[in-house]
């Protein structure tokens, strides 16, 4: 398949991009992705300018987690936008997409839409600040909580990720491991009294793809109670794709305040915090401000609600564990005769990839950079060659689209990846 692949139109088209934006792209998060321009989506498959085909397992970094261009999502969107999109008031299909999302969720009290998960933890952030006076927050390595300067973190907490970050940014976060319960409670026990939230990715999605370990949730959420400290699971990636309720549902522990975006309106951009009545509350007596002008428009909500109407009458879970296994263990297999020494962990709807390093799994971010993620990067170009689009970093979305035949086709063109080597 590589030797029939051109990549001409491409490779004109980025050529152009640099005279216009730098770098050529609108996200650093794509400074390192192949130069690929697409022109087309459909379920699990894109098509790039080109003329080539993918099977996608990126999913434009999650939200197509309905596969692309979702036809029940989109002509909602289609008709509830042909009345108008922007009022700058209130409309009835926010409390459609409000009820939604509270329904499906189960614990949360009440919601606020928003565009990105980046505003999402910023405004859960200044919550907790506001309901108990205090001013830092603790959060752990590897865990990536949007691109503003209190939250950005490159691998050393101490140093700044970004030219134009200071140092004292980083001063509102204490950093800590994750998935060491010894580690928390012995920092909370000290400090608490400056603590206003502890944050996490309650499944750790950003590096690597972890559990949290037996009972650590669970520890989290009793140490928080102890000392009055609010608890957000930032579940911008897990949120309704782990499962309706996300890792909340997975789990069993239910947090203060969560964040959610990607997966929750079938690729429109639309992200929602959601919590308990006594914090949210805070947004609605005007004490906390919490602002956006494209705030919670007719396209947001209307996909917010086709999604959850989705996902409420057709739940995908059941076959996205199946087609996920299919996958996952297919990938062992071809690694195994190609004698790649290939480390998959995860979830089937989303699961990670790493090169080398030890055997078992790993747990926490240290765990990951154990293992030969330069080698993995340089491997998903390759396969990106071969018709398979995924993340530099080693995460595998499957959608609600994949098929058992996407799946072998899938695993043909890995192997003649693998092959080609
Ligand atoms: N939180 C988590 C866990 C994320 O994975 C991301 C993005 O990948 C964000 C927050 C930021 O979301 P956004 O890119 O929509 O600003």
């Amino acid at each position: 398949m590589s030797d029939t692949r051109t990549s001409t139109a491409s490779a004109e088209l980025f050529s152009q991009a640099l005279d216009l934006t730098p770098g050529g792209v609108h996200s650093n998060v794509r400074l390192a992705s192949p130069k690929v321009f697409f022109a087309r989506g459909e379920g699990s498959r894109l098509w790039d300018v080109d003329g080539n085909d993918y099977l996608d397992y990126l999913l434009g970094q999650g939200p197509m987690f309905l596969g692309h261009a979702p036809a029940d999502i989109n002509d909602a969107v289609a008709l509830a936008v042909s009345r108008g999109m922007v009022f700058g008031a209130e409309h009835p299909l926010e409390i459609e997409a409000a009820a939604g999302v509270l329904t499906t969720l189960g614990w949360a009290e009440r919601v606020r839409f928003g565009l990105t998960g980046t505003e999402a933890v910023q405004a859960a952030l200044r919550l907790a600040r506001a309901a108990t006076g205090r001013t830092r927050f603790v959060r752990f390595e590897g865990h990536y909580h949007g691109w503003l300067d209190n939250v950005l973190l490159g691998p050393d907490p101490e140093v700044p990720a970004s030219a134009g970050q200071l140092a004292s940014h980083l001063g509102d976060s204490i950093v800590i491991p994750w998935n060491d319960a010894d580690a928390l409670e012995s920092l909370l026990a000290t400090r608490h009294d400056e603590i206003a939230a502890v944050i996490m990715e309650p499944v750790m999605f950003n590096m690597g793809a972890v559990l949290p370990r037996d009972g650590y949730l669970q520890k989290a959420r009793e140490l928080c109670d102890r000392y009055g400290i609010v608890l957000i699971f930032d579940e911008v990636i897990s949120g309704f794709r782990v499962g309706p309720q996300g890792a909340v549902g997975l789990t069993g522990v239910v947090p203060d305040l969560a964040t959610y975006g990607k997966a929750i309106a079938g690729g429109w951009p639309v992200a929602a915090l959601a919590g308990s009545e006594r914090l949210m509350g805070m947004f609605g007596t005007g004490e906390v401000n919490h602002s956006g002008t494209f705030n919670s428009s007719v396209m947001a909500c209307a996909a917010v609600a086709a999604t959850m109407t989705r996902l409420r009458e057709n739940p995908p879970y059941a076959e996205l564990e199946r087609v996920g296994t299919s996958l996952r263990e297919g990938l062992a297999r071809l690694a195994a005769r190609h004698g790649l020494p290939l480390h998959l962990q995860g979830l089937p709807m989303a699961f990670h990839a790493s090169l080398g390093g030890p055997d078992g799994e790993y747990h926490d971010y240290r765990g990951l950079t154990s293992r030969d993620l330069a080698g993995y990067a340089a491997l998903s170009t390759q396969l990106a060659e071969h018709g398979v689009w995924v993340a530099g970093r080693g995460i595998w979305y499957v959608s609600a689209a994949h098929t058992d035949d996407d799946v072998a086709e899938t695993l043909d063109r890995v192997d003649s990846a693998l092959a080609a080597r």
